[in-house]
Formats: C-alpha cells, structure tokens, sequence
C-alpha cells in the first residue's frame, strides 16, 4: 500500500518506556496508519530520519495557554511551545480557567487572571463547552485539554466575596463544576495560593473534589505553600515545614475523596526550603503505597513565572496604592520581607524584572534587582518598591532559587528524575520581547541535560514522561503513544544535538535538534521554524 507519507528509518522511542526500535512510519489520512520494523514502507512523501529518534509529540502537562488560545494571532506567541516539540497543552491550572463564566463573573475572571493572559480577553461564551467550540472553530496551532478552574467555580456562583460559601452557593459550584466536566473538562483544578482559591477551606475543596471523583477525572493542585516557611499556616515558625504540610493537606483530602491528585509544579523555593525535599517525595510516594493515584509535575529550571508581589504580605497588597506610598507602611513592609528573606535564604539578585509594562522601566527589564538597584543608585527594597510603584504592583518577575540555583540543583534532580515527575512549562507566554526560559527550552534541556549529558534516566524513560505518562493521568486516549490508528503528533528530534540553549540574561534562545514537528500527519515546525498556515490543534475533551 501506498501512505499519504512515511517516516523512513527513524529510531522509534514508542512512549511507552520500552526500548528504540528502528522503524519506517506510515502515515494516512492523519494518522498512524503502520510502524513497520524491518521493512520498507513507501509513501507518496518521504520523510528521511535516519539518525532521528521520532517520538510522540510532548505533552506539556502544566500550562497557561488558555489564556492564549482564544487569541487569533495565538499562534505566532505560542510558536515557540512547538518548537521545542510539544503538540499538546494540558491548560486551566492554578484554578484559573476562562470558563464557565457568567455576564458578572467574566470581569472577574479576567481580573484575577491578570498575570497570565496577554490582553483582556472577550467571553464570547459562557459555559465550559461554548469555550471549547470556540476554540476548535478558530483552528488551533496545538492540541490542548483544558482544565475548569476553581477560582471561576467560585467566582460564578458567588462573585468575588472572599468568605466561605453558603451551602446554596457550594451546591452551586459543585453542579457547575459537574456540568463542565461533562461538557469536556479534562479535570478540575486549584491555586490555594491565588485569590480567590486562597479564600477556600477544605469543606468546600472537598465537595468540588468528590464531584470530580465520581466525574472519574483528575485534580490538579497549585497548592497552600512551597516554601519552609509561608504566611499560609500559622504560628509561622513551629511546627512541619509548610511545604510539607500542605501537600500532606492535599493528599489528606484527594484520598477522603478518592479523586486522582496532580501535584502542580513540584517546587522548592528559597535555598533553606531545599533541605525539605526528600521529605516532600517521600510523603508522596508513602501516599502512592497507601494506594493513591498520585503524580506531580516539575520543570527543569530554577527559575519560576511569578508577580513582583510575590514578597508582599496581606496586609501590604490590601491597600496596595495607598501603602506603596505611606512611609510608616514601606518601614514595617521592609521588616517583614528582610525577615521573610532572611528565613527563606532569597536575595534580590535571585528576582529577575521580566515585563515592568511601564516604558520608564523598559531599560530595567531583564536585570535582576541586584543589579537594579545599583543603576538606579538606590538600596535594593527602595529600588524594588520604585519598580513595584511604578508598575502599579504588575510587573511580572522571574524568581530563582526554585528547587536550586546556578551552584546547586540537588532538589531539582531529585525531582525530576522521580519516576513519578511529568513535565511541564507552567509557562505564560504573551507578545512582550522578555519571557521564562522555560517556554523556549524545557524538553529539549530534559532530552539534553538531564538525560544525556547527566544520565539521570535514559531516553525512554524521558520520553515516556513526556508523553504517555501524563496522557494517561489526564485520562487522554489518542495522544502520547506512537501506535497504529492514533492520530500521527509526533515529533523527530537529533539525540546527539538535543539541547536548550537559554540563559539566565538570554532566556528566549531557541533550542537545537528539534528537526520536525507533526500535528495530526502535517508538518507544523521544521528546522526551527514554524510552517505557515498550519493549524491542526485539536480540543481534546475529557
Ligand atoms: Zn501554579
């Protein structure tokens, strides 16, 4: 038979975790049609990957892409996602989903997804699957499976009041929360650090968590803190590392709920929180033997997304435009961040500004406050007050010390060379010139660095990780393998040539050996660029 197309003479790495083969792939009508080991395949093109290890497309198991996708020139910022091989996004993490949403919480949901979208967006639907209709009607560059948010539960059913839920207006996010995973939520997720998932108590996660039990879906958690020490559990400074026990806390309610658990982003921020980690996986594996459905995700930087009022207690952000300019508050605010600072082992030069979004600022962007401070010849919190004051509390940061630093990174090995680690962006990309390293070279530097070059699992196993381990945890059935009759997202990269190449000072550098990119059969990205017109995304509906 002849095929649409074949993949000649790659090295398979199947996503399974089983070893390379080398194998000749025919392609039809979109889909793998015959992986054919030892024998020829002929086809009306012919892809050479002699040398190239062709693997199912990544799967980029925490994203913010949602904010993104509805944007018809959407295609252009999330290029360089596929360009470093990822076809599908799993998105609608940290309880931020654009739906479902109501005429009064749109603005809401918008608002408190500030730090994440690129311009406002317009809502043009309302329940979760007018979303998803939406998105599959303006052709997409990616596949994605998209998460409901808690935070537009919440804001649906009972606008932005910050207490708990009357009983009515709980029965009525959890019957929201039912509706969207029935109409295609890949799952249900929180941010309890973010407003307003800050605001919820375990009597309210608990019932949105048994309605996503008996929905058979996954829950994926942001959660209460990531650091030793946290303003979340009080008295501050007795008792478990925070850390700790929050993700004790949500392995205590997914279990009570029997609802399969996703530990967001694996982190461990500020270098004395580091010592914490062996701890933290142990925990999870413990949960896993007492026989929870339990992963987590991390990616393979030290450096994270963040807002430059990450460091700002309550009490300062809650009357933020007044405070930022009342000296009596700026001297009790710099008491706490010194301490806070102190207790977590975090300087200014581990905060990077990343977009000020104010033009004075512009020649700022891309320093870390360190360095801030000596151009603007002022003291380090002056100088990141001036920033935080100007931009109005927006400027978005890049904070280090996440799981390790440019000397240390023993947690983040640990961490991802866990059998139990997906990998992930957490990446918010937007038209700005300054981005995350992590949106232009995550899989390569796991192909690259950690699995090559530092040998902390083989090829195989990265791959199975990328692929599909988080397809079956987000319960995906036709996405993360390379078998016959799956729709063909693959992608043929040079394991030889693999590699990221960002810098903490140059974190947009495209990554190498990426050769080609295929979405459902067509060729979306060759040689590192993208091929124009090609939108194959599908919506994939849980
Ligand atoms: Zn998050």
């Amino acid at each position: 038979m002849e095929f649409d197309t074949v993949i000649q003479d790659g090295q398979v790495i199947d996503g399974s975790g089983r070893p390379r083969f080398r194998a000749d792939i025919g392609l039809q009508d979109g889909k793998i049609a015959a992986v054919a080991s030892g024998e020829r395949l002929s086809a009306r093109r012919a892809i050479d990957a002699n040398g190239l290890v062709v693997a199912p497309g990544f799967i980029d198991v925490h994203s913010h892409a949602e904010w993104i996708l509805p944007l018809s020139d959407h295609a252009s910022i999330l290029a360089p996602l596929v360009l470093q091989g990822i076809t599908t996004v799993i998105s609608g993490n940290c309880g931020f989903s654009p739906a479902p949403v109501t005429e009064s919480s749109a603005p809401l949901v918008d608002r408190t997804a500030g730090m994440l979208r690129d311009r406002p967006l317009e809502y043009s639907w309302r329940s979760f699957a007018e979303f998803l209709d939406t998105l599959q009607t303006n052709s997409l560059l990616l596949n994605c499976a998209v998460l409901v948010g808690h935070g537009a539960l919440r804001l649906a059913a009972m606008g932005d009041r910050t207490g708990p839920p009357t009983s009515a207006e709980l029965e009525a996010m959890c019957a929201l929360a039912r509706l969207s995973l029935r109409q295609g939520a890949a799952g249900f997720s929180a941010g309890l650090a973010y407003a307003p998932g800050v605001f919820a108590k375990n009597d309210e996660l608990l019932a949105l968590l048994k309605v996503t039990a008996g929905e058979g879906r996954i829950f994926t958690v942001h959660g209460r803190a990531y650091s030793w020490v946290s303003p979340f559990y009080q008295p501050m400074f007795f008792g478990a590392p925070h850390n700790l026990r929050s993700v004790r806390e949500i392995i205590g309610l997914a279990s009570q709920a029997g609802v399969r658990l996703q530990l967001s982003h694996q982190i461990f921020v500020g270098r004395r929180t580091w010592r914490t980690a062996r701890s933290v996986l142990k925990e999870i594996e413990l949960a896993a033997a007492q026989g929870l459905d339990i992963a987590f995700d991390a990616f393979p930087y030290t450096v994270g997304n963040s807002t430059i009022n990450v460091i700002f207690p309550e009490w300062f952000l809650a009357g933020f435009l007044q405070n930022v300019n009342d000296l009596a508050c700026l001297r009790r605010l710099k008491r706490d961040i010194d301490l806070l600072r102190l207790a977590l082992g975090i300087g200014y030069a581990d905060l990077r500004l990343l977009v000020s979004g104010v033009p004075e600022l512009e020649h700022l962007e891309g320093l870390d406050f360190a360095e801030i401070a000596h151009r603007l010849r002022l003291p380090e919190f002056e100088a990141y007050m001036h920033v935080a004051r100007l931009s109005q509390g927006d400027a978005r940061i890049l904070l280090g010390t996440y799981s390790g630093d440019e000397q240390e990174e023993t947690p983040l090995r640990l961490a991802l060379s866990h059998p139990l680690c997906a990998f992930m962006t957490d990446t918010i990309l937007s038209h700005h010139p300054r981005h995350n390293p992590a949106s232009f070279g995550t899989f390569p530097r796991i192909l690259g660095r950690y699995s090559r070059d530092l040998g902390l699992f083989s090829l195989e196993e990265a791959v199975r990780r990328m692929t599909s381990f988080p397809a079956s945890r987000i319960g995906l059935q036709d996405v993360g393998r390379i078998a016959a009759g799956l729709p063909a997202d693959l992608v043929l990269f040079d394991p030889l040539k693999v590699a990221d190449h960002t810098t903490p000072t140059q974190t947009d550098l495209p990554p190498t050996g990426i050769q080609a990119v295929l979405i459902a059969g067509e060729v979306v990205a060759q040689q590192g660029k993208l091929v124009d017109g090609v939108l194959k995304g599908r919506v994939l509906r849980g």
